[in-house]
């Protein structure tokens, strides 16, 4: 069977070759994800809920209920979920969704890898216009004349997705965003969760323009085509440094390390990783496990 090559296998192996062995040839996880990742997660969940029609509350309990959080997470999601409800309260801008939709396709011009993932949603616009529906969450401005945009204008992730959508029989056009800025207010000093959950909706309904945007982006044939270029190259990259990796001292030796501060704060296995110690795949390093690579996909 081919392996699976996913829009974040992608990602990680142009973000740092190295990151990429730990987590797709050793198949190493973190068993449990950091806070920030799970709140991406949910927010992601409840994103799900609210475009589907359901009510806050259902949205929130959906995304919650088969994890654990800590209190000011939760509060920030009650907060931020408020506002967004309040923001698009009157815009319903599709009239039909099909979420999570898996697909695993043929690579063509690849022997070894198969096209795969899990897009967010198929839409069907009021208008009639079918269109992939992205949710995202950052950290950064998403003011309108914002660099953020200019980045998304080259989404390895949203492409693939056109492409496996179009290869399902969906004619898409268009992609949505549908970005959420992180709060970048903090609890303060003596003030409850809940407190904070309501400072923060205050906030984000006073200046929602700060913490929320959308926007309809064409998808151009010359950007399709650039990207499955740069697919292809990509995945003969990774048997490049899987070559590479044979002949080496240690394996990982063959796949190189990007270290640098953007690359390796949010790693996980920065703490291995940066010591440059060597890992036994039979007795993982404190904190991780070793598993599929895409567990996500698991059924595939
Ligand atoms: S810690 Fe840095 S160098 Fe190591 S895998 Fe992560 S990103 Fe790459």
């Amino acid at each position: 069977m081919k392996e699976m090559l996913t829009a974040t296998r992608m990602a990680t192996v142009l973000a740092c070759p190295r990151k990429h062995y730990w987590r797709y040839e050793v198949g190493l996880h973190a068993v449990t994800d950091g806070m920030a990742l799970r709140f991406g997660t949910a927010w992601h969940a409840t994103m799900e809920g609210r475009w589907q029609g359901l009510a806050p509350e259902d949205a929130l309990l959906a995304a919650v209920k088969d994890q654990t959080f800590d209190e000011i997470t939760v509060a920030t999601l009650v907060g931020l979920l408020g506002a967004y409800y309040a923001r698009y309260a009157d815009a319903e801008v599709v009239k039909e969704l099909h979420a999570e939709v898996e697909f695993r396709l043929p690579l063509a011009g690849s022997r070894t890898f198969d096209a795969a993932g899990k897009i967010d949603g198929l839409g069907v616009l009021q208008d009639g216009r079918l269109a992939l529906v992205e949710h995202k969450t950052c950290g950064t401005d998403i003011a309108s004349d914002s660099d953020y945009w200019l980045r998304l204008r080259f989404n390895q992730q949203v492409y693939q997705y056109v492409l496996a959508a179009r290869a399902l029989g969906w004619d898409v056009q268009l992609a949505i965003y549908d970005v959420t800025r992180k709060p970048a207010i903090r609890q303060k000093q003596g003030e409850t969760a809940s407190e904070f959950g309501d400072r923060l909706a205050a906030d984000a309904k006073e200046r929602p323009e700060f913490y929320f945007a959308r926007r309809e982006v064409p998808i151009l044939d010359q950007d399709l085509a650039e990207f499955e270029v740069q697919r292809l190259a990509l995945s003969k990259q990774i048997l490049f440094f899987r070559a590479a990796a044979r002949s080496a001292r240690r394996p990982e030796h063959g796949w190189p390390r990007n270290c640098g501060e953007m690359t390796c704060k949010c790693c996980e296995f920065e703490r291995f990783c940066m010591a440059n110690v060597s890992v036994d795949v039979g007795n993982p390093p404190a904190g991780f496990r070793v598993g599929a690579a895409n567990p996500e996909l698991a059924g595939m």
